[in-house]
């Protein structure tokens, strides 16, 4: 019989979990950057070798009720203890005042990927913000 590792919680639930739970105990975006007006991100994942895009969001951020820990969550199957975090990007952004701002981002997360355990996810993620100040 094969070794199984067989979780008694599910991981991957936990860990957004407390990744919720950061992020909800984070200030709104209009408190932490007061000057900050209007917030737009765009985000477009690729797989691995970045050439394969697997999905895109764009969203309009209510700076009075969303939340300045800016956490993504990885498209990837399976993904354990990943997803992207964008507050860094999003504070270095503000601070300096542009009005866009791309980067890149991979997820640091792992995958079961048949029988061979886990391997990294290495999801690529390239954002874009475009940013309003008063
Ligand atoms: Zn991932």
């Amino acid at each position: 019989m094969p070794y199984m590792h067989v979780p008694k919680r599910n991981p991957r639930q936990e860990y957004r979990l407390k990744q919720r739970e950061r992020v909800e105990a984070s200030p709104s975006i209009a408190k932490k950057f007061p000057r900050l007006k209007g917030l737009k991100v765009t985000l477009e994942f690729f797989d691995a070798a970045g050439s394969t895009k697997q999905g895109e969001a764009k969203c309009k951020l209510n700076v009075e009720h969303a939340k300045s820990a800016l956490w993504f969550a990885c498209p990837g199957v399976e993904c354990i203890c990943g997803d992207f975090d964008l507050s860094e990007a999003l504070f270095r952004a503000v601070a300096a005042r542009h009005k866009m701002a791309t980067g890149e981002v991979r997820c640091q997360g792992t995958r079961k990927r048949g029988n061979r355990g886990p391997v990294p996810c290495g999801t690529l993620l390239r954002y874009k913000f475009n940013l309003n100040y008063e």
